[in-house]
């Protein structure tokens, strides 16, 4: 399944895609952007936010669909047991 990801590693917490695309993305604890949800990936919001990164941290990949923090690659610190990333 194509999910919503954030690169943690990437991601200054400027919050420009909070602002632009509510619907998909908050602030976490560490004030880094996390996706809330993973619909209406066809949302012009949406692509407005992953051309808004000023790191260039948003991206559609694949996901192994284990939680909404998984980053899926090699950097993804989700810590969910059932991450494939690791
Ligand atoms: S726009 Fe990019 S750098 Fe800014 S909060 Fe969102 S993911 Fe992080």
């Amino acid at each position: 399944m194509k999910k919503i990801c954030v690169n943690e590693e990437q991601c200054i917490g400027c919050g420009a895609c909070v602002a632009i695309d509510s619907e998909h993305f908050d602030f976490n604890d560490n004030g880094l952007s996390s996706v809330i949800n993973n619909e209406n990936q066809d949302s012009q919001n949406l692509q407005s936010a992953i051309e808004s990164c000023p790191t260039g941290a948003i991206s559609i990949c694949d996901g192994c669909d284990c939680c909404s923090d998984c980053s899926n690659d090699e950097n993804c610190s989700c810590g969910c047991e059932d991450c494939d990333c690791k």
